[in-house]
C-alpha cells in the first residue's frame, strides 16, 4: 500500500564512502583507494597510533572509570586541553577566560554545533563565505541551519594554487560582517594553503568589512608534523583580536575516526559573554546529542596531559606526515621520470591528506575502469592511499591517461 513518504526522492551516495565501497567490492589485486581521507601505513592498513594504544591501556586498567553520562558539554579536562592545543597554551584568551569550549561529535559535530549557533545568535542578513570548492560537509550543514551560502574563489586551475585574488575580491564585495569560513590548515580539496602573507592580507579584508572568522581545523600536526605551525593562521587572526569559532576533529591527528573526537572553541573579546554563550551551546548540545561521547576524549586527555605521551604523539605525528611527503615525493619523481606531460610541482608544494591532482572527470573515469584505481571526480586524491608498493603503478596509470585521454 501506498506509504506516506511515497513522494521522497532518492538522493545520491556519498560520493567518497560509496568510492569506498566501489574499492572494497573490485576483486582487482592491483586496486588502489584514493579516495577516502584516513591514514594508511606503507602496507596500506589503518594505523592505531602507537600512543594511542597506551592511553588505551591506561583507560582500560583504570578501575575508577566508568561509563556515566559526561555533563552535556563533555568532559572539562579535555576542552581545555584541546582549546590550548589550537590557540596555544599561553594565549592570552584563555587566561583572561574569553573562551568557550565544548565537546563535539568530532570535526563534523563542531562544524555543525558551530554553525547551529551562528544560525541562532549571529545576524540573519549575512551568508557565509566558503571556498570553492570546498570539504563538501560544509554546504550540507549551513543549508542544514538555514544559513545562505557564498562561494569565493580559491583554487587557480592554471596555476594549480591559490586563486588569492579572486578570493580577496570576493571577501571585499561580500556584505559586511558575513560568517567567512576558512580552513586552519591543509585545505580540503585542494591541499593550498594561503602563506603568512596571504592570511594577513585575508585577516585585513576581514577586519576592514568586520567579517566574522570561522576556521575549521581538522589536520593539525597532521598536515605539516608542527603542531604550533599548523595553528599558526588561528593564532593569528586570535592575536589581532577577532573574535572566532575553531571547530577541531581529533579524527586525523590521532587516527579516532570512529570515536568522534571533536571541540568547538568559541573565542570572544570579553569575558562578560562567555558564561552566556556556554548556557547555550548547552541548550543546542542538549537537543541534538544530550552529552558526547567519552572514549575518545579520555585518550586525547591523557595523551595532552601527560609529557611523556606528549612527546611521543608529536613523533607518531611525524610518522604520518612525513610518510605522506614521502609519497608526495615519490609520485612527482616519478612523474617526472616518466615524463608526463604537463607540470607536476603542485604535488609536492600541496600540503596535508590531500593532492588536488588536475585530473579531468573523464581520466578519473579511466584510471577506474582500466586500473582499478579510485578518486573523486573533481582529480583529488588522498596521499594516504599510496605507498611504495603502488605509487610507480599510479604514476604510470597517470601517465597513460593524462596521454590518451
Ligand atoms: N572539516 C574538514 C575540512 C575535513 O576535511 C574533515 C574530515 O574530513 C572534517 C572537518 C571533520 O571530520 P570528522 O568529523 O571525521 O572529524
Amino acid at each position: 500500500s501506498a506509504s506516506l513518504f511515497q513522494q521522497i526522492e532518492e538522493a545520491q551516495p556519498d560520493a567518497i564512502f560509496h568510492l569506498s565501497a566501489l574499492w572494497r567490492n573490485d576483486p582487482d589485486s592491483r586496486k588502489v583507494n584514493l579516495g577516502i581521507g584516513a591514514y594508511r601505513d606503507d602496507d596500506g592498513k589503518p594505523w592505531v597510533l602507537p600512543v594511542v594504544r597506551k592511553a588505551e591501556t591506561i583507560i582500560y586498567n583504570d578501575p575508577n572509570l566508568n561509563h556515566e553520562y559526561l555533563s552535556i558539554t563533555g568532559m572539562p579536562e579535555f576542552r581545555e586541553a584541546a582549546a590550548r592545543l589550537i590557540l596555544g597554551a599561553d594565549n592570552p584568551a584563555i587566561g583572561e577566560k574569553r573562551i568557550v569550549a565544548v565537546q563535539t561529535i568530532s570535526g563534523t559535530g563542531a562544524v555543525h554545533t558551530a554553525a547551529a549557533f551562528l544560525s541562532r545568535f549571529y545576524r540573519k542578513d549575512v551568508p557565509v563565505l566558503i571556498s570553492n570548492p570546498t570539504w563538501i560537509n560544509h554546504k550540507l550543514i549551513f543549508k542544514g541551519v538555514g544559513i545562505d551560502i557564498v562561494e569565493y574563489p580559491y583554487w587557480n586551475p592554471h596555476t594549480k594554487g591559490l586563486e588569492i585574488d579572486g578570493m580577496l575580491k570576493a571577501l571585499e564585495d561580500a556584505k559586511p560582517g558575513s560568517i567567512v569560513l576558512l580552513h586552519a590548515c591543509a585545505h580540503n580539496p585542494t591541499g593550498v594553503d594561503p602563506t603568512q602573507e596571504q592570511w594577513k592580507q585575508i585577516a585585513d579584508v576581514c577586519e576592514a568589512k568586520t567579517h566574522f572568522p570561522f576556521f575549521d581545523c581538522a589536520y593539525q600536526g597532521f598536515a605539516s608534523g608542527d603542531l604550533d605551525r599548523d595553528a599558526w593562521a588561528v593564532r593569528y587572526f586570535v592575536e589581532r583580536g577577532f573574535e572566532t569559532l575553531v571547530a577541531q576533529s581529533f579524527s586525523k591527528n590521532f587516527g579516532l575516526y570512529c570515536q568522534r573526537t571533536g571541540c568547538l572553541t568559541v573565542v570572544l573579546n570579553n569575558a562578560s559573554v562567555a558564561k552566556k554563550v556556554e548556557s547555550q551551546m548547552a541548550i543546542i548540545q542538549r537537543s541534538e546529542i544530550s552529552n558526547p561521547p567519552a572514549h575518545g576524549a579520555r585518550i586525547v586527555n591523557i595523551v595532552l596531559h601527560d609529557p611523556e605521551l606528549y612527546n611521543e604523539w608529536v613523533q607518531n605525528l611525524k610518522t604520518m606526515s612525513s610518510r605522506i611527503q614521502e609519497m608526495r615525493q615519490r609520485l612527482y619523481n616519478k612523474l617526472i621520470e616518466l615524463k608526463t606531460p604537463g607540470t607536476w610541482n603542485h604535488i609536492v608544494d600541496q600540503i596535508g591528506m590531500f593532492s588536488f591532482t588536475g585530473l579531468k572527470g573523464k581520466q578519473v573515469q579511466v584510471l577506474k575502469e582500466k586500473y582499478h584505481v579510485y578518486l573523486t571526480d573533481n582529480g583529488r586524491i588522498s596521499m594516504a592511499g599510496l605507498s611504495s608498493k603502488n605509487v610507480d603503478y599510479f604514476a604510470k596509470a597517470v601517465d597513460d591517461v593524462v596521454r590518451t585521454v
